[in-house]
């Protein structure tokens, strides 16, 4: 068998999976690679203290979100969102892709997280708050153990306001971490690819970011802020691709999630597993709540990420062995899709390695569908999100009617009881009248079919 390395990019072009994707098809990859929990651990070098080091820093900010940001009281300033039953849509969806769909499906409701608006509400905001600590302490400004309210005035606002952050973008990105950096009194760059919507460059702008705007896609932008950032020993570039940092912050995610199924009465393991469906752009924060699901649940969770058609890098990169080697450009695939969110052509090097023994899989669908789900969604829950986020729905079509990788995993007596959980990855700050568009187009789509 030749190894990855040795099937140049030309060789893979004929391989039925890449074909499929270059045909803008919609297709799964299920992993080969994956290994027990235990023995995929021996290979990663991160740990669960590290998850735990980001929750813990998180609870030292509670007090001070809680102050800046109202919307987080009732929480008192826990960053989090619900996770909802949504037994119509899942009817609505055995319909639509005429098939039975047992177990049964639920909806982690992050489009609704606090401050944002989406799952960079998570990453994001924690990267900037942890900068913001590590500065702070180490002036003597803040110790660990002060009430973190104090960072509410104009002495830590100034403080701040001698340091930069800058970050590249194709939107909800820079929607956290400007709204988050301008708080605490940064200054704050936002480099933003094509892909990001107006309204959110408006919106950064009201708060005081420096905005600004390339013609090209997500990997250039990045590019362009990483450049400007090196020269400036006081600006701290958020590095969307390679950042432990952000992965963290969103690892911190499952913890939360086991304490809500919990509540709900619902059991996971070996008898009842769990399946969740995370919308994947550069991979960090679908690949950081993947690996922290890993450490809450072993191998009683499996986790799939969800790209368009137009943008399926992680999947080519895990598939290929390739990770940020290749592009979807490379393969004559063109980065363009209405899920700006996902509008990632090459993945995160850093994801794609540390994932590649736990990662289940990877699925692929069309804008077509998304726009579909989207609407079918809002009739059917009264739950409105961006396109982006409708991505994994489909993930419970997918994996339950493939006899083979159910085998492999021992799995197919098991899906009656089994719990899905799509990730719902933003969109309550989207404009009434933008998505009253995505709804309608998502409408006029079902009509047709
Ligand atoms: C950013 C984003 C994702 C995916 O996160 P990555 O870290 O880029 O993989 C998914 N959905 C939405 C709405 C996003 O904004």
């Amino acid at each position: 068998m030749p190894t990855y390395s040795e099937k140049t990019l030309q060789e893979w072009k004929t391989d039925p999976l890449i074909r499929d994707a270059i045909a803008l098809d919609e297709t799964t990859w299920f992993n080969p690679d994956t290994l027990p929990f235990a023995d995929a651990m021996k290979h990663i070098a991160l740990s669960k203290a590290d998850v735990e080091d980001a929750a813990a820093r998180l609870e030292r900010f509670r007090p001070y979100i809680e102050k800046v940001f109202p919307e987080t009281q009732r929480a008192q300033g826990l960053i989090e969102s619900p996770l909802r039953r949504i037994p119509n849509m899942q009817n609505a969806m055995a319909s639509y892709f005429n098939m039975t769909l047992s177990g049964e499906l639920l909806l982690k409701c992050d489009s609704h997280l606090p401050i944002s608006g989406s799952i960079k509400a998570r990453g994001g905001i924690y990267e900037v708050l942890n900068h913001a600590e590590s500065l702070a302490c180490g002036t003597g400004l803040l110790s660990l153990s002060d009430d973190y309210s104090k960072l509410d005035s104009a002495t830590f606002r100034q403080f701040f306001s001698n340091y930069t952050i800058a970050v590249g973008s194709t939107g909800n990105l820079g929607l956290s971490i400007g709204i988050m950096s301008a708080q605490l009194g940064f200054s704050v760059s936002v480099h933003m690819s094509a892909d990001a919507r107006q309204w959110k460059k408006d919106m950064l702008r009201s708060k005081g970011v420096n905005v600004i705007e390339y013609d090209s896609d997500y990997s250039l932008a990045v590019a362009e802020g990483r450049k400007q950032a090196k020269g400036d020993p006081s600006c701290h570039f958020i590095d969307d691709e390679n950042s432990i940092t952000l992965f963290m912050g969103y690892a911190v995610a499952a913890d939360r999630l086991k304490k809500q199924l919990t509540e709900a009465n619902i059991t996971v393991d070996a008898e009842h597993p769990l399946f969740v469906y995370l919308p994947c752009g550069v991979g960090g924060g679908p690949g950081g709540v993947a690996f922290g699901l890993k450490l809450a649940f072993g191998d009683n969770v499996h986790c799939f990420f969800a790209e368009p058609t137009h943008s399926p890098a992680m999947l080519i990169g895990l598939h290929t062995g390739l990770h940020d080697a290749v592009s979807v450009q490379d393969v004559g695939i063109d980065n363009r899709t209405v899920a700006d969110g996902l509008a990632v052509g090459r993945p995160s090097g850093f994801v794609g390695k540390t994932l590649q023994h736990l990662i289940d899989g990877a699925f692929t669908v069309s804008d077509e569908t998304m726009f579909e789900l989207l609407a079918l969604l809002a009739d059917t829950e009264d739950i409105w999100m961006e396109p982006s986020a409708l991505a994994g729905m489909s993930g419970i079509a997918r994996v339950q009617h493939n006899e083979e990788y159910l085998h492999l995993h021992g799995l197919q007596d098991y899906m009656t009881t089994a719990t899905h959980i799509a990730w719902g990855t933003g969109g309550s700050m989207v404009p009434r009248e933008e998505m009253q568009k995505y709804y309608e187009a998502g409408c006029k789509l079902r009509d047709i079919s």
